[in-house]
């Protein structure tokens, strides 16, 4: 298994402008642009730090993953992402080892990464995101 840097880490919002005031204005982060991802019925903000980036996520439906979580859990970071280099092998070798996976094919994920997460009781809780891009 090969992981190459920390991708991303994905925090749950109530609203992107509001968040952003932190971000932008406290950190000084600069925004890479926004991307509304349909299938997951989110909008992401991108925030690159160093070699890494910071994606708020905002839901765009009461019924979609991350509306619910914050229902769950509140605001705050939602998942973790691992730059692979190739997804598919990701995939097949974290399932050789038993590793439950929510995704058992990659998808579309936002930035037009190929994207899979892993089941949380397989990782000690946290939600983790394979994530393969150019
Ligand atoms: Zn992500």
């Amino acid at each position: 298994m090969k992981v190459l840097k920390v991708d991303h880490i994905g925090v749950a919002v109530k609203s992107l402008d509001e968040t952003l005031k932190f971000y932008q204005d406290m950190l000084g982060l600069e925004l890479h642009g926004t991307e509304v991802v349909d299938e997951q019925k989110v909008k992401v903000a991108f925030l690159p730090v160093g070699d890494t980036e910071v994606e708020l996520l905002e839901s765009t439906d009461p019924e979609g993953p991350i509306a619910k979580f914050i229902e769950k859990k509140g605001e705050g970071i939602q998942h973790i992402a691992f730059r692979v280099p190739n997804i598919e092998e990701a995939i097949a070798e974290l399932m050789g080892k038993g590793v439950k996976m929510i995704d058992e094919k990659p998808r579309y994920g936002a930035g037009g990464a190929k994207i899979a997460f892993c089941h949380p009781k397989s990782t000690n809780g946290v939600l983790v995101e394979l994530s393969e891009r150019e």
